[in-house]
């Protein structure tokens, strides 16, 4: 084990203990009301290369004791303890290889209460490369539903999901896009295009739309994932750029004329408090994000001899799934059937993979010459493009 300590901190320690000679400790810390107690120290600090020291014993008056040094003093610390890579993960092997995920690089957009915890998911399962696209700031409203707590308020949501991410796996690389997409569209293409996977877990219609254009392009697997409204269910669509329909195929038409469905951001720093956050509650949501990271991690093992592509790409073939968590009336699946009295009818919470045929004219990714030559004029479909590509909340 590894114990990572500040100069700043070592600098503190040498002017306190000048005529300290060894196993004295930086850091003593009472953790849970005494039960616990964490001691970190450095031996020969003082000398030309300092040696790092654990070890473990027992402390009268504490149940746990992380660390057993000889305390002579104790200075606040900021620690950051690094384990083996190896010992992270040790508790999946057999049933997913984490190796496989690690030069896997993940672009997320959106990291809010489906982005955040997809991210957390992932990294949790041995991704260890991500690019996290957002510019809100973490609210109030957020908190309840978002894998970050009460210190992040005010932060960008991707520099604290940043964060969350390294601790789970401080060996993983994370780059955070505090980008509003509208400004960016040359940056988000590159994000993409660098990509190996795609998760789409914004409301925005723009940015999904855009996203899906640029992953069609550059031949990237993407995965969308929403909560419809008051989170009364959700769908998640899997994209193989030329081999399965694309997010314009299926919600190209449907998005045409229908409003956005899910939650508008409201923000107090610097943009306008127009429209409550749509209720919903996090156990909803998390049904949705978990899907998304259960396709993710099947798409970057598909085409390996891993344990996890023995039987899945049966199961998950499909390339949209849909899930209900509740009969509410007035907003959908009110007329299913109850889960109590059905094996077959359709019903709340399952998920029901539709299987979907590709748009031949598609204008994502459509075959244009042949829609042209069909009878529709190129400018016919362009301006049908242009349609979508506004987006019905933008
Ligand atoms: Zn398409």
């Amino acid at each position: 084990m590894q114990i990572v300590v500040s100069e700043e901190l070592i600098e503190q320690f040498r002017a306190r203990t000048a005529s300290a000679s060894t196993s004295v400790p930086l850091a003593v810390l009472e953790l849970d009301g005494r039960d616990v107690l964490r001691v970190t120290g450095i031996a020969e600090v003082l000398g030309p290369a300092p040696q790092v020291v654990y070890s473990r014993g027992p402390v009268p008056g504490y149940d746990r004791v992380e660390a057993d040094f000889h305390v002579q003093s104790g200075i606040p610390a900021e620690l950051q303890v690094i384990p083996g890579l190896q010992h992270l993960f040790s508790r999946q092997k057999g049933v997913l290889e984490s190796d496989l995920l690690q030069g896997k690089r993940l672009v997320i957009v959106g990291m809010g209460s489906v982005g955040s915890v997809c991210a957390v998911e992932l990294v949790k399962s041995g991704f260890m490369q991500f690019t996290l696209v957002d510019f809100d700031r973490l609210e109030l409203t957020n908190i309840a539903r978002h894998a970050c707590g009460l210190k992040d308020l005010g932060r960008y949501k991707t520099r604290a999901v940043a964060d969350l991410l390294l601790d789970k796996n401080p060996y993983c690389t994370v780059t955070s896009c505090d980008w509003d997409l509208t400004q960016h569209p040359e940056e988000l293409e590159a994000v993409v295009a660098a990509a190996d996977l795609v998760l789409v877990a914004t409301d925005n219609n723009h940015t999904r739309f855009a996203v899906n254009r640029h992953a069609v392009t550059h031949g990237k697997p993407v995965i969308f994932g929403r909560a419809r409204k008051r989170a009364v269910g959700g769908d998640v669509l899997r994209v193989r750029p030329g081999e399965t329909p694309c997010y314009q195929c299926i919600f190209g038409a449907f998005y045409r004329n229908v409003p956005e469905e899910t939650s508008q951001p409201v923000s107090a720093y610097g943009g306008t408090l127009t429209m409550a956050a749509e209720p919903g509650l996090a156990l909803d949501i998390d049904f949705i994000s978990l899907m998304m990271v259960k396709l993710a991690i099947q798409e970057m093992v598909r085409d390996t001899g891993s344990t996890l592509n023995q039987t899945l790409p049966e199961d998950l073939a499909a390339p949209l799934y849909l899930w209900a968590n509740r009969r509410e009336a007035g907003v959908g699946f009110a007329d299913w059937t109850p889960l109590s009295q059905s094996a077959l009818e359709m019903t709340i919470l399952r998920w029901y993979g539709v299987d979907y045929p590709r748009d031949p004219d598609c204008p994502a990714c459509g075959d244009f010459v042949s829609a042209a030559l069909a009878g529709r004029g190129l400018d016919e479909i362009r301006e049908e493009e242009r349609s979508l590509f506004r987006g019905s909340a933008d």
